[in-house]
């Protein structure tokens, strides 16, 4: 069973300049108001920026990673604290870009996303199979074992993290899971952390993997899809007012 108030974050990677923020995020901003919870994970340097466009509104901002330690010789990371410091409401943490292109383990993740709840920033834990992993039958495995990680160093906190499950054979591909390929996978997450914690219907499990208008409102209408983790169509303001709008 699903979660009461839909999430859905944009994730812009390593997209955006001073006049395209500005703009998406204007037409964001008078698209409002949404049915959901909605949220822009930028990248650092425009936390500044997006704090100050977004502070009067009810749209949340975040980063799209954070260090697991809390400072030191830890040249070109930011910590939690700092990212809360600009007033991040969310830290991705696990990104499967990050797992594959920086070499970051299960428990690196996890770390992450305890420093971040630490700094009272809630973690968006991404977990995903490749398609080599889903081709062998392995996805419920995967998945599970990434999340089992998290769910045991945020131990008696874990309600308070937010879960993407994102297939990364569908990230940035065009090729979204079918509603009943995410189903089926969110309601194992779900009975996971409802193991875990006891009140897993409290805790939001979006599904990302090219999220679009087209698509959003049957992947909504899954009963443990409890949002979206938007990357490409997080870029056009009415793509994204769309989801959003699917989601309200
Ligand atoms: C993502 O990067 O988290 C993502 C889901 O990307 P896209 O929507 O472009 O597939």
């Amino acid at each position: 069973m699903s979660a009461a108030r839909r999430l859905v974050v944009g994730n812009w990677k390593m997209h955006g300049s001073h006049p395209a923020n500005a703009e998406l995020l204007a037409g964001i901003l008078g698209a409002r108001p949404f049915g959901c919870d909605v949220a822009v994970c930028v990248p650092f340097p425009y936390l500044s920026e997006t704090a100050v466009s977004l502070a009067a509104s009810d749209l949340r901002w975040g980063a799209q990673d954070c260090s697991a330690h809390a400072q030191g010789a830890y040249t070109g990371e930011v910590s939690a604290a700092m990212l809360a410091e600009f007033g991040c409401r969310y830290a991705i943490v696990g990104h499967s870009e990050r797992r594959a292109l920086h070499g970051e383990s299960d428990q690196g993740v996890a770390d992450k996303a305890k420093a971040a709840l630490g700094s009272g920033v809630t973690p968006i834990v991404c977990v995903g199979e490749t398609r080599e992993q889903r081709e062998a039958g392995e996805t419920a495995a995967v998945v599970k074992r990434q999340l089992s990680a998290v769910i045991h160093t945020l131990a008696h906190c874990v309600s308070e993290m937010v879960v993407a499950y994102e297939p990364v054979w569908a990230i940035g591909t065009g090729l979204s899971a079918t509603p009943q390929q995410a189903q089926e996978v969110h309601e194992l997450l779900r009975a996971q952390l409802q193991a875990a914690s006891g009140h897993a219907s409290r805790i939001r499990i979006l599904y990302g993997g090219s999220v679009k208008p087209d698509n959003a409102a049957v992947l909504f209408s899954q009963p443990d899809i409890d949002g979206a983790l938007v990357g490409g169509a997080s870029l056009k303001a009415a793509d994204f007012v769309a989801i959003c709008r699917a989601a309200g």
